[in-house]
């Protein structure tokens, strides 16, 4: 697989790839961004996540650096130029080149950056065993639901997580419900068998995978809540799952060392990651290898 990088206007080598040191991205981190996994050659729910790019760039009053129609062109030519077929095509806009200066600048010019990287998925023997997290406090803004380039605390909880083994940390609220995972949303199964995933609200990402997997529940069938729930409640449930655009959903069977139902990935989860791949018109890339 080449690798070609976009950059305001240009298709150039990966290597050679760059923007100006005063872009606000890097000084401020103003800036939001997306991640459309390439399953297969297909872009996986495209049309969802240039939605929320765009209620991203409303919310922080930046300007289309070119049209949607445009994006979603140079993004075909991205997976083309780059030959993908498993692969992550990472998208930024930030507020682009300006003297330091914290106010918005007069007439800015947003930088545009595309980058595609191949990606193995997770191998099978994780989906068989499934992956564990741990929780830690949820240390983030106030505006979760905007899909800001501002990352550090999950930075932090990523390296947390890793440090202990661990595939994702679960960050909670002060009241010691789970808000979401650092790059992920976070899913329990109940014991009586009701899917449950926190409410879209400021306080989380609202995940495209994870709106797709609702969407998945509506038509299976499955009864489902979305509330918050407590890290405790997380400990006693039948199941539990992440869900992002690089894991689909992804079987949790440890939080904080306790095993979570019976230790295997559930059933339900497992079920809903299978009609997740049939909603992209994919194999699950996993199981097919
Ligand atoms: N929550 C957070 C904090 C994330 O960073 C992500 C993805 O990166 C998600 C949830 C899942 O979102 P999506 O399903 O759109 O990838």
């Amino acid at each position: 697989m080449p690798r070609i990088a976009y950059v305001n206007g240009r298709y150039v080598p990966h290597a050679d790839a760059s923007v100006h040191i005063e872009d606000r991205g890097f000084q401020f981190a103003d800036g939001v961004y997306e991640v459309v996994t390439i399953v297969d050659g297909r872009l996986a729910d495209a049309d969802g996540h240039l939605t929320r790019l765009a209620r991203s760039l409303k919310e922080l009053s930046i300007p289309w650096p070119v049209k949607p129609a445009t994006l979603r062109f140079v993004m075909g030519e991205m997976v083309r130029r780059n030959r993908a077929r498993h692969a992550l095509l990472y998208i930024q806009i930030t507020r682009g080149v300006a003297p330091r200066d914290f106010k918005f600048p007069k007439n800015p010019a947003p930088t545009l950056v595309l980058t595609c990287r191949r990606t193995a998925f997770q191998p099978a023997a994780t989906l068989e065993k499934g992956v564990s997290v741990i929780t830690m406090p949820d240390i983030r803004w106030l505006r979760r639901d905007i899909k800001s380039t501002s990352l550090l605390p999950q930075v932090l909880g990523k390296q947390k997580a890793a440090e202990a083994g661990a595939f994702e940390g679960w960050m909670v609220d002060d009241q010691g419900f789970v808000t979401e995972g650092c790059s992920s949303n976070a899913w329990i199964v109940t014991t009586d068998g009701i899917l449950v995933t926190r409410q879209p609200s400021n306080e989380i990402l609202n995940g495209i995978t994870r709106l797709s997997i609702l969407d998945c529940a509506r038509d299976l069938g499955i009864a489902f809540e979305e509330r918050a729930f407590r890290v405790d409640e997380a400990y006693a449930a039948r199941e539990a799952f992440i869900s992002s655009a690089s894991t689909f959903a992804l079987p949790v069977t440890r939080i904080d060392g306790h095993t979570i139902g019976d230790g295997k990935p559930g059933a339900l989860s497992l079920r809903l990651r299978q009609a997740y791949m049939d909603h992209i018109g994919s194999t699950d890339p996993v199981s097919a290898k």
